[in-house]
């Protein structure tokens, strides 16, 4: 059966204070919890994240990396340099990165290369805005996503990664995918992987982003298509992002 992974996307948050009061309280709860679980943080607090969970359940990443392995680039950080910190997982393509800082869909690609090649697993973020899903272009714009890895690094490529769907009108506005809007979306992708590799698509985990809380998460987590989620604003609360944990 496909593993089911949720993992925090902590974006710029958190102090050395609130994220060791925070990771104390996640290791302290995690009882009961079967789904894989990560966090990914601030490149500051890479070391503290693993000194604190090192040998626990709970595994850490990034949520950006730099597409070049090493040299002049000024404020960047290369997959190696995350592997120093124990990552096991880098955040790519996620939509404040694409919309904020201009990320296109090449740029992500040769991320998520540049991931892999460094052992990282990618967490390959695709969406659509609210005005491409009121043109009804989702697919087109998801599918376009997808291609750009696809050509890059080929669909055997995603044997080692995970693909979040996060519609990009649910992220951080409290608006969450309806369970039937979030599964038809989920299930373009993998049946868009299993035209290329049915081996492929039917372990690929691919996680819901876009608003999940403990209220909305068990009934999202139990479409067919749907393996977990990639939780923002709820990764935060420890107690919240448990009982989200405990619904993957
Ligand atoms: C995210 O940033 O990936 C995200 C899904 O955020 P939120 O859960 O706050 O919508």
């Amino acid at each position: 059966m496909r593993r089911r992974l949720v993992a925090g996307n902590w974006k710029m948050h958190g102090t050395l204070a609130e994220n060791e009061a925070l990771l104390s309280s996640l290791l302290a709860g995690f009882s009961g919890v079967k789904s894989e679980v990560a966090v990914c943080v601030p490149y500051p607090y890479l070391a503290q994240v693993q000194a604190k969970l090192q040998g626990s359940a709970v595994a850490w990443g990034a949520q950006n990396m730099s597409q070049h392995g090493k040299g002049a680039y000024t404020g960047e950080v290369s997959a190696s340099m995350l592997n120093d910190f124990g990552c096991k997982y880098v955040i790519v393509g996620h939509s404040e990165r694409r919309s904020i800082y201009g990320e296109s869909d090449e740029l992500v690609a040769e991320k998520y290369a540049a991931a892999q090649a460094a052992g990282l697993i990618p967490i390959l973020c695709v969406g659509e805005t609210l005005s491409e899903r009121e043109e009804g272009i989702t697919e087109q714009v998801v599918g376009r996503q997808l291609d750009a890895v696809l050509s890059k690094s080929g669909v055997a490529s995603l044997a080692k990664a995970v693909v979040a769907y996060e519609p990009v009108w649910a992220i951080g506005t409290g608006v969450t995918a309806t369970p039937d809007q979030a599964q038809a979306v989920h299930a373009f992708i993998r049946g868009k992987i299993r035209d290329l590799d049915a081996a492929v698509a039917t372990d690929l985990v691919i996680q819901y982003g876009g608003s999940v809380k403990a209220a909305n998460a068990v009934e999202l987590f139990s479409q067919p298509d749907i393996d977990g989620g990639l939780i923002g604003g709820a990764a935060l609360n420890a107690d919240e992002f448990l009982a989200i944990c405990k619904a993957g």
